[in-house]
């Protein structure tokens, strides 16, 4: 096995998507396979991840059952939005649901166990504590926090804080949720809302656009993605997906070495704790 470095074998397509795997989960993935042209991602517990099962996937089997190159195919956007998102896309929701229980826990005990408190504004949750998460949760924390201080008004968008830790499916549907794992946390569902859920869908638009933009990007900055830029919106809800904010960062890195672009997105890194119960959104 070799190591998780760039291989020669990948392609460049491939180079990216398994850079930003890698530097996203640094503590989980132990190397890299690549032979006769597949290529397969192993963990340190041992499980083998296929990056590219070979299957052409219609919209919904890439949902059901996504492989990792399925999963990063749809490059996040950081920023603001400014148009509803074509049909089909939702970058971040494909996931690898046992490559996510391998990194977080595979049962309710087992991601309990794993939580630690972390204060979110003004109220402390459960957050998972592996790959740094609850870590990242608390930097967003921070940021939010300066940004509040500034505009009060945006308590309006962001409290009540609920759904952190809840062991649920997505509803609708088999996929366990990220707030399963405790790595989602959602922000004032009475005012943004799911799709499934939303009684005036003609103004997704516009809710999307009116979310602040200064919000979006305290926690995009660390390593979260945001549901407002799905076609099948979820406007309350982050969650923490590293590679995915990453990818997005070094394929703005690659474009910007040729033309002039702007520079991407930054990471940075920490902290805060006392209980307090969390609803369970279902959804
Ligand atoms: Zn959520």
């Amino acid at each position: 096995m070799s190591g998780p470095s760039p291989h020669a074998d990948l392609t460049p397509a491939q180079r990216l998507d398994i850079a930003a795997l890698t530097a996203a989960y640094p503590g989980a993935i132990a190397g890299l396979e690549v032979a006769d042209g597949l290529v397969t991602l192993v963990t340190v517990s041992g499980k083998r991840f296929l990056y590219d099962d070979g299957r052409v996937k219609t919209a919904q089997e890439a949902l059901d059952d996504p492989d990792l190159e399925d999963m990063l195919a749809q490059a996040y956007p950081p920023g603001p939005v400014s148009e509803d998102p074509a049909p089909g896309f939702h970058p971040g929701r494909r996931r690898v649901t046992g490559f996510f229980l391998e990194v977080y826990g595979h049962d309710p005990g087992e991601v309990s166990a794993a939580c630690r408190p972390v204060r979110f504004l003004d109220r402390t949750v459960m957050f998972n504590a592996r790959n740094g998460a609850a870590d990242a949760l608390s930097r967003v924390s921070a940021r939010l926090a300066d940004l509040v201080a500034r505009d009060p008004g945006l308590k309006e968008i962001l409290y009540p804080v609920v759904g952190t830790f809840c062991w649920r499916t997505i509803a609708g549907t088999q996929r366990l949720s990220m707030h399963a794992l405790a790595i989602a946390v959602d922000v004032n569902p009475g005012r943004n809302p799911y799709w499934r859920h939303h009684r005036r869908p003609s103004d997704k638009l516009s809710r999307r656009r009116r979310f602040p933009k200064e919000v979006i990007e305290a926690f995009e900055a660390e390593g979260f993605i945001w549901g407002g830029k799905w076609a099948e919106y979820d406007l309350m809800h982050f969650e923490y997906r590293p590679e995915l904010l990453t990818k997005s960062r070094l394929l703005q890195e690659d474009r910007s070495e040729r033309p002039r672009e702007q520079k991407p997105g930054h990471f940075s890194m920490p902290n805060i704790g006392k209980d307090v119960s969390v609803k369970c959104i279902k959804k």
